[in-house]
């Protein structure tokens, strides 16, 4: 766990609140994680908790209802949950992917409606792009909205969303326009609500990781969404999309580099307690080798991360910045957690260690592509 105090990125204002969130998770998270991991969820309470304590919007401007901290104070949030290594809560998902959008495409009704609800931890946000047949290629969506009127009628289904069982709220992406030239120039976002006739949950996903986070398959089946669901403008979901993607992959670079400084350290811990052949195994001279180039990269890593994480909180984080950290970091993490769990012997391959889980990186070919244009 990064010692408080160490980043010259952050302030001391920063640090302080660090301490807070790193309290709300040791002290209302850690120890009811592992029950939440066999329930494949986390309680409504811990949502409800984060926000009465200011953990939920923190990049969200007050004005709107948000709590109105800067971009760093939201990172914060992001790796000290890793540093617990809880992956059940997904308010990064609800906090800096799902808000975002709100904020920046929503109207004043539906930016009234979410955003205090969201705050508060009463209403958690989930976003549903991926379906069974289109993931990295989100072109190849099926779902559809079509007008009725000024409705619109929502069909289809969607997979692997997260908070997908727990949510109030999905922004949901569906095609507006069949017949536009380029898919990407008829597809709209909608927001839809728990509880509207035709929107199905389906059962929670059975993971090889992130055990508590409630991943799902959802259903739509001829739910009338009034013209107030749209979000923005119609046919504008695809530019949407494109416009928030850097904070979406700086998450994920911040949030795999914090998955690496926590392997490391539980590995270093380790092999300083770890005996064979009559010695503790920090001791021999290849295991400082490995320790020592795993440092490197992870050092690395975090220069490159909290550079991006600067540019981000000017506005100048760019699109192909955001790819290469998403790309580099994750595949670091999963260096890191090759090595780590060697190091571990028998006993990484045992859950009670949590070193395989921290390997596990969704496809990022997408983002390749964006880096090699740069
Ligand atoms: C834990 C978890 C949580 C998720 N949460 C959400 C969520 O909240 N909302 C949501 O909408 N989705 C979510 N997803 C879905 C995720 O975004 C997709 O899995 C991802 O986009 C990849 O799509 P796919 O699974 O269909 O794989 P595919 O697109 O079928 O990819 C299969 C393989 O082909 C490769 N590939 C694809 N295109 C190219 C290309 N052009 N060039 C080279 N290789 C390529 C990929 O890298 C991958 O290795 C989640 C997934 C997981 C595992």
């Amino acid at each position: 766990m990064m010692d408080i105090g160490t980043r010259r990125i952050f302030s001391e204002e920063h640090d302080l609140f660090r301490q807070s969130v790193r309290r709300f998770f040791q002290e209302e998270v850690v120890p009811y994680h592992s029950e939440w991991e066999k329930e494949g969820q986390i309680s409504k309470e811990c949502w409800e908790k984060a926000g009465t304590q200011g953990l939920l919007g923190v990049n969200t401007p007050e004005e709107v209802g948000g709590i109105g901290g800067d971009v760093l104070s939201t990172a914060i949030t992001w790796e000290e949950q890793v540093y617990v290594n809880c992956s059940g809560p997904g308010f990064a998902l609800h906090s800096d992917i799902v808000m975002p959008y709100i904020t920046h495409f929503g109207n004043k009704e539906q930016i009234e409606k979410y955003i205090p609800t969201m705050t508060a931890g009463t209403c958690i946000g989930a976003i549903a792009m991926t379906e069974p047949g289109a993931g990295s290629d989100l072109q190849g969506i099926r779902t559809t909205a079509k007008k009725d009127g000024s409705d619109y009628i929502l069909n289809g289904s969607k997979v692997f969303i997260t908070n997908g069982y727990m949510c109030g709220l999905c922004l949901v992406v569906a095609i507006t326009n069949p017949s536009a030239k380029a898919v990407a120039h008829g597809i709209s976002l909608f927001l839809v609500d728990e509880g509207t006739p035709g929107f199905n949950k389906g059962r929670k996903l059975h993971k090889i990781g992130f055990k508590a986070q409630d991943t799902a398959e959802l259903f739509f089946e001829d739910v009338r969404l009034p013209a107030s669901a749209l979000l923005g403008e119609e046919n504008k979901g695809f530019y949407y999309l494109m416009k928030e993607l850097p904070q979406e992959r700086l998450i994920i670079a911040v949030m795999a580099t914090a998955s690496s400084e926590w392997m490391f350290e539980e590995t270093r811990n380790y092999v300083k307690q770890r005996k064979a052949f009559g010695k503790t195994i920090s001791n021999l001279q290849t295991v400082q080798h490995k320790l020592a180039e795993l440092k490197s990269d992870i050092s690395v890593g975090r220069a490159f991360i909290d550079q991006c994480l600067l540019l981000h909180s000017e506005g100048r984080l760019d699109t192909s910045t955001a790819s290469m950290a998403k790309y580099w970091c994750s595949e670091l993490q999963n260096r890191v957690a090759y090595q780590c769990l060697q190091l571990h012997g028998g006993w990484g391959y045992m859950w009670e260690y949590q070193l395989p889980e921290h390997s596990l990186m969704p496809a990022y070919s997408l983002d390749m592509e964006a880096a090699t244009k740069s």
